[in-house]
């Protein structure tokens, strides 16, 4: 069973499945295909690989589209989709963290930490 509302597009169960049964496309959008047609005697690794515990069992037949996410400084295409960004946002929250790390691409997140510590070594100067 697939509880699509529970799926981020992350594809690790994709990665994880030894009947390549799930796959990924990066196309306008990310295409994940669910094909539990070609599963075989397996361990479930799909179910263990899910950050989310969106399959349970076999996953049922679908195919999800999830839009990326961009980054929120200079607005280019992260690599990553919006709910993963969201997903990632909410775990960075939940452990004290800064969540809008997640919605910004590698060198907008390098300049965000130089500018943090430029206004710190500011404050002690
Ligand atoms: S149930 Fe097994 S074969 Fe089917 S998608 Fe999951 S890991 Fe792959
Ligand atoms: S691992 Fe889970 S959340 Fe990620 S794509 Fe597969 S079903 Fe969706």
């Amino acid at each position: 069973m697939l509880k699509e509302s529970l799926c981020i597009g992350c594809g690790i169960c994709a990665k994880a499945c030894p009947f390549n049964a799930i796959s990924i496309f990066e196309e306008e959008v990310r295409k994940i295909v669910f094909e539990p047609a070609k599963c075989g005697e397996c361990e479930y690794e799909c179910n263990d690989a899910c950050p989310t515990h969106a399959i349970d069992g076999k996953p049922d037949d679908a195919t999800l589209l999830f839009e990326y996410a961009h980054c929120a400084r200079c607005g280019k295409k992260l690599k990553h989709v919006l709910k993963e960004a969201e997903y990632l946002s909410k775990k960075l929250e939940s452990m004290g963290e800064d969540s809008q790390i997640a919605y910004l691409c590698d060198e907008c997140k390098r300049k965000k930490i130089f500018d943090v510590a430029t206004k710190y070594e500011g404050y002690l100067g």
